[in-house]
Parts: C-alpha cells; sequence; structure tokens
C-alpha cells in the first residue's frame, strides 16, 4: 500500500464548508486504497490573528511564550478535521508535532526540523488511521514548542513524506499550481506544469509564498516528489521534480515585502562594519543584502524583510541610538529561469522597461538561474504585468 502526504493550508481550512471539502479529499485518497498521512495549517489567517493578540499584551513577547501560542492554530484545525472525518465514518486521529515526533533545533519562530521519529504515526497507519498532524511545529530538545517560520507548514509535510518514504507529496491551497507570476496579482499568468527543485527554490526563496523554501530543498535532498493543487478543484497541478531541460524564464516574483535601512555614522572602521554585522545576527535579522558605501565614514544600506523590521528596531535602541537612520519601504524583483546568464536580449527588455518607467535601481544580480533587481522605493504591480507581457506572454 502507498503513503501518500496531503498538505492543506489556511485559506483551504477556513471554515465549516472548507473543512467539508477537505475531507471529501481526503476520502477519496483513502478510498483509493492509500495510507493517508494529512498536514495542517491553522484555519484563515488565524496565525496572523494570533500575533496581532500577543503584541496587544507586549511589544516584546519572549519568543518562547510566542511559539507556545502560534503552535496552537495547528492544533485546532487538526482536531477539528479529525472530528469531522470521524462523523463521517472515517477513523481518523489528530497528532501534535511532539506526538507525532516532530524534533527541532535553531531558533523559536524559525527552527529546523532535525529529526522525526516516526514510529507514532507508522503504529496509527498501521491501525488504518487517517493521520492528522498539526504542521509549521515540532518540539526542541528542552521540550519547548518551537514553530518552523511563516509558511513553514509546507516544510512539515515534505520533511514527513521524506522520512515515511511517502509515493508522494500533495501540498493543497487556493491556486491548483505554481504559475508564472503570482495568479492573484496578474490574471495572464500561466500555470507551469513542470519546474525543478532549484528554480522552486529561487522562486520560494524570493518571497512567492506558494511553497516555503525549505520544503524545496527537502524536497530535493530525499526526492520526494511535491505536486501542488488547488484543494477546490481536481486541475492537475505543477510537479516539482529533478532538473527540467529547458532554457525560459519561468517565473517572476514581486516582493514588497522588503525594506532598505540606511544607517550612517561620523566614523568607519572595519570593526564597526563587522559590529553592525554581528548585531543583526545576534537579534536574528538575516539580512538579504548589504552595502557600505564609504571607506572614511559609514554609509550603510541594509536590505531586510519587512517581518524583521521590529527586531531591527530593537537592535537599534540598544546597539545604535547615535546612528542617523533612514527606512524606505522598497520591493524587488527576481526573474527565474534557467540560462539567464548570458540571455542579453532579456536583460535589454528588462532594463527598457525600468527605464521606460524611470525606476530607481538599487542593485542587480545576475546568476545562471536568476536575474534579481532591488529598487530604492517601492514600485507599483503594473511593472510585474509589463515584465510579464513581455517575458511569459
Ligand atoms: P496556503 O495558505 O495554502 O499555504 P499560501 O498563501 O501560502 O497558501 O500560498 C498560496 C498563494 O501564493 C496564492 O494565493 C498566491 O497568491 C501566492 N503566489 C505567489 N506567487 C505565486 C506563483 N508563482 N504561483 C502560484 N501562487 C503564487
Ligand atoms: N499557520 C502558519 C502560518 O500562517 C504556518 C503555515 O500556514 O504554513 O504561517
Ligand atoms: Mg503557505
Amino acid at each position: 500500500m502507498d503513503t501518500i502526504v496531503l498538505k492543506f493550508g489556511g485559506s483551504s481550512l477556513a471554515d465549516n464548508i472548507r473543512l467539508n471539502l477537505v475531507a471529501n479529499k481526503i476520502i477519496e485518497f483513502k478510498d483509493s486504497g492509500n495510507n493517508v498521512i494529512v498536514i495542517v495549517s491553522a484555519q484563515g489567517k488565524m496565525t496572523d490573528k494570533l500575533i496581532k493578540e500577543a503584541k496587544e499584551l507586549s511589544n516584546n513577547p519572549s519568543n518562547r511564550e510566542l511559539d507556545m501560542l502560534l503552535s496552537t492554530g495547528e492544533q485546532v484545525s487538526s482536531a477539528k478535521l479529525a472530528i469531522l472525518l470521524n462523523k463521517l465514518g472515517y477513523d481518523a486521529i489528530s497528532l501534535t508535532g511532539w506526538q507525532a515526533g516532530i524534533y527541532t533545533t535553531g531558533e523559536y519562530q524559525s527552527s529546523i526540523i532535525d529529526s522525526i521519529d516516526t514510529s507514532r504515526i507508522l503504529k496509527e497507519l498501521s491501525e488504518n488511521k487517517i493521520v492528522i498532524i498539526t504542521g509549521f511545529q515540532g518540539i526542541n530538545k528542552n521540550s519547548d514548542i518551537t514553530t518552523l517560520g511563516r509558511g513553514g507548514s509546507d516544510t512539515s509535510a515534505v520533511a514527513i513524506a521524506s522520512q515515511v518514504k511517502a509515493k508522494n507529496c500533495y501540498i493543497f491551497s487556493d491556486v491548483d499550481g505554481v504559475y508564472s507570476t503570482d495568479p492573484n496579482k496578474i490574471p495572464e499568468a500561466k500555470k507551469l506544469e513542470e519546474v525543478s527543485y532549484q528554480e522552486m527554490l529561487e522562486i520560494s526563496n524570493e518571497g512567492a509564498k506558494v511553497l516555503h523554501n525549505r520544503c524545496v530543498e527537502i524536497g530535493e535532498k530525499f526526492e520526494v516528489p511535491i505536486i501542488t493543487g488547488s484543494t477546490f478543484n481536481n486541475k492537475p497541478g505543477t510537479t516539482i521534480k529533478e532538473k527540467v531541460e529547458d532554457t525560459n524564464v519561468k517565473s517572476i516574483v514581486k516582493n514588497d515585502m522588503v525594506v532598505l535601512v540606511n544607517m550612517k555614522y561620523e566614523t568607519y572602521s572595519l570593526e564597526l562594519f563587522n559590529k553592525i554585522y554581528l548585531s543583526l545576527i545576534k537579534n536574528g535579522i538575516i539580512p538579504i543584502k548589504v552595502i557600505n558605501h564609504s571607506l572614511y565614514s559609514l554609509n550603510m544600506d541594509i536590505l531586510i524583510e519587512i517581518n524583521a523590521l521590529s527586531k531591527f528596531q530593537i537592535m537599534l535602541e540598544n546597539d545604535f541610538k547615535l546612528y542617523s537612520i533612514k527606512f524606505s519601504n522598497t520591493s524587488k524583483i527576481a526573474i527565474v529561469g534557467y540560462g539567464l546568464m548570458n540571455n542579453k536580449e532579456i536583460l535589454n527588455k528588462i532594463l527598457q522597461i525600468f527605464s521606460n518607467n524611470n525606476l530607481d535601481i538599487f542593485s542587480i544580480d545576475i546568476s545562471e538561474i536568476k536575474i534579481n533587481v532591488v529598487f530604492k522605493e517601492k514600485i507599483p504591480d503594473t511593472i510585474l504585468e509589463q515584465l510579464h507581457a513581455v517575458l511569459i506572454s
């Protein structure tokens, strides 16, 4: 009997009507003779709501307590789904991350799955139960609950799929696949039949929410075929697998959730540069890009995720009170596909669009698989539309 893993995201679980659609989908897989493991996210925007509630109580909640709180969202959806499947006549059991044997390492809110003891999962499967596991969480060596970073349920799903040697890992959400750009922003976006792990990793790293980046890494490492599809229809989705032999632009990602911080100080030294960098890491901020413009005084640009902004402000308050600081909301665009490095035609087309629109560019990085452009300010979605029309449609 094949084992398959099905993961359902927040929008798929948002209310009782959708929970019923999810239950029907699970039943289809179970009735086809599979062992079925289900990974769930929290319902709808529950995780956002929990973060907001914690911040209403404290500006700087303890990371341990935040994870304790955030992990409850997934517990609610897993138990509700098990109750529903039981009512529909199917034996189902919900398990939290720790009950399912998921051990983590690293920081709260961005922990990494270290190992999975699959014995409980396998025992429940052997009793013909549908096993429903809370995504996004596990326990660390102190037996404290930790979460895997926003969108981390995808990673829970692929990690479990890799350890139980599942035939496929299906990631179901509100879109039926991976598209040439976010279909909720650009209706002309085209669904991709296949994407390589490497391309998908770039698409995820650049901030397309459709798959969590670490799930793609784990999928590649353990050769788990990942299939994305919609909870709400049966249209064929996108398969993420080994290298796909073509050299076109596959997908364009526009990310507006980034902030450019400029830090100025009257003197500069290598020690100062290192101090700032180490302070970023100490405060749990991984900068996307750091550039120092001057040798005589500090004039440093740091590109960070918007989510890291409150940590950044705490760092400034603690260690860099006397520095002159400027924050600018900005955008970055990534064009992903094999063979971009030597493709002058594509580069020309992109630069033409940027210059026609008078866009102020902060940086351009080009690699074999990606062209990455950071702007000095936020740019509208019409730029994405123009790029998509020229590079893909
Ligand atoms: P879930 O809650 O099911 O985990 P997410 O919101 O994390 O779903 O991911 C699905 C969303 O990803 C879609 O609603 C879509 O707006 C967004 N998205 C961004 N880029 C892409 C893309 N290239 N292809 C498909 N979806 C994308
Ligand atoms: N519920 C978590 C979040 O909103 C995890 C997930 O959805 O994958 O980030
Ligand atoms: Mg997601």
